[in-house]
């Protein structure tokens, strides 16, 4: 049985550890969180009325709507995300950004 303290010592560790990967997670994001928050509610809306066709069409839209010029890059790291259409976006990388997500 391992003691008192070093229980306690994993349970640091882990906590460390998931502060580590989220901070890497924020610093790895193309453009900002609250951007992505608008990005996951332009999608959730338009999904629901023109549905997903496969591609990263809505996504796409709402970076040349929003001005944003890294759209290669970001898309680029949705595809690293298991983001490969619109509705994929969703479903795999919004939960990411929730609070407590684990990664
Ligand atoms: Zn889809």
């Amino acid at each position: 049985m391992p003691d008192k303290n070093e229980i306690e010592r994993r349970k640091q560790t882990k906590k460390d550890l998931r502060a580590k990967a989220k901070i890497e997670f924020e610093n790895s994001l193309p453009i900002s969180r609250e951007k992505f928050i608008q990005l996951f509610d332009y999608l959730d809306e338009n999904l629901n009325e023109f549905g997903c066709d496969d591609s990263l069409k809505l996504t796409s839209e709402f970076l040349q709507e929003n001005e944003i010029k890294n759209i290669d890059e970001i898309k680029n790291w949705l595809l690293e995300k298991g983001g490969y259409c619109d509705c994929e976006v969703l479903n795999n990388v919004e939960e990411m950004f929730e609070e407590d997500a684990i990664l």
